[in-house]
């Protein structure tokens, strides 16, 4: 399969000198969850972006980004995570032969997230704050040092991202009704916006959907309305985020398609996580917001019938693998007979 670099080439920043980056990233199935379908009265779909190389969309901008660095004769990079960027991050400047530093909050990381980055050989440094503060120190160093930043501020990100909203399009034959994705830094939702609108100036499409953006409630800075959140709160640690880098772009992109942003709490996140592994799908809790969004808006007659939606997965779920263990005792062991396992499992 063709990276995105090539598959996409046209409407992304590719030069004849940026280097045709790719571990084959994009191009994710879109997988119809018929159960969760008939009890929401609509067509869903859920695009799983878990089966990108590093495990989450990430990998779309960072090609772009880490490319375009390389491109400009940068030696290093430098991102800020809660994760799955910092997987990514060290993924791509592996490849590409570059040095890759990552900022983490300490403490906060999930375990699958951070063993990728170090498998990576990436310079891990965990500084005593949030996310907030260690973006903003990448920021800093950024400006002062010759090391390329890879941070959703970063304009090759939203545009690698954007392919996501061209694949929908390309396999559905047309946008879906609804998008609905979970809402961190905000950066996916606007780079989604972005490529439906891109998708529908080239003759690609016909109709915009609405962008549905859904936040966890104890980060949720967008749908409440706020600049910030001072310490943001939640198990889904990719959207624990208190002050969203692109928060303009999102507002923009849920006011310009007629969306809404919303908030769902933790127990309705896990609520839908399981939801999603009973069709046989496993995402990460963050990527079950906006499963829990869709519940949600369904029991207040928010969602009317019938329509087409696409929820975004945005990681896979053994990114995090102690989110499922948290709801379950461990197995217990029985003797190896049969007539042990048997009775274990009356
Ligand atoms: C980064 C991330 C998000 C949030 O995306 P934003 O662009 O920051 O809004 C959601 N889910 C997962 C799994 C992520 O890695």
């Amino acid at each position: 399969m063709p990276g995105l670099l090539e598959r996409y080439r046209p409407y992304l920043p590719v030069t004849p000198q940026t280097p045709l980056l790719s571990l084959s990233e994009g191009s994710t199935p879109l997988i119809h969850a018929p159960r969760l379908s008939e009890h929401l009265g609509v067509e869903l779909h859920l695009k799983y972006e878990g089966l990108n190389p590093t495990g989450s969309f990430k990998d779309r901008g960072m090609v772009v980004a880490v490319a375009k660095a390389a491109e400009a004769g940068a030696d290093t990079v430098i991102c800020a995570s809660t994760g799955n960027t910092s997987a990514a991050a060290a993924a791509y400047a592996s490849r590409a032969g570059l040095r890759c530093i990552v900022l983490i909050p300490d403490g906060n990381i999930a375990l699958g997230k951070l063993a990728q980055a170090v498998a990576y050989g990436a310079q891990i440094v965990a500084v005593r704050g949030n996310f907030d503060e260690a973006l903003h120190l990448v920021r800093e160093i950024s400006e002062q040092r010759p090391i390329a930043l890879v941070n959703s501020v970063n304009p090759h990100r939203l545009q690698g991202q954007k392919t996501a909203a061209f694949e929908l399009v390309d396999e559905l034959g047309a946008a879906p009704d609804i998008l609905a994705l979970p809402v961190g830094n905000a950066g996916n939702i606007s780079a989604y916006w972005m490529g439906f609108r891109e998708y529908l100036s080239a003759g690609q499409m016909e109709t915009l959907p609405r962008m549905w953006g859904f936040q966890a409630s104890g980060a949720a800075p967008l749908a409440r309305g706020l600049d910030r959140v001072e310490q943001p709160e939640t198990l889904a640690t990719a959207i624990r985020i208190g002050a969203p880098a692109s928060a303009h772009l999102a507002r923009a992109a849920v006011q310009e398609s007629g969306g809404l942003f919303d908030h769902v709490s933790d127990d309705e996140i896990m609520a839908a996580y399981h939801l999603v592994a009973r069709e046989g799908v496993f995402c990460e809790p963050a990527s079950a917001a906006p499963v829990a969004g869709l519940l949600k808006l369904h029991a207040e007659g928010r969602l009317s019938p019938g329509q087409r939606v696409v929820a975004v997965l945005t990681g896979n779920g053994l990114k995090d693998p102690g989110s499922a263990m948290r709801a379950v005792q461990a197995p217990a062991a029985v003797d190896a007979t049969m007539n042990a396992v048997l009775a274990s499992l009356a």
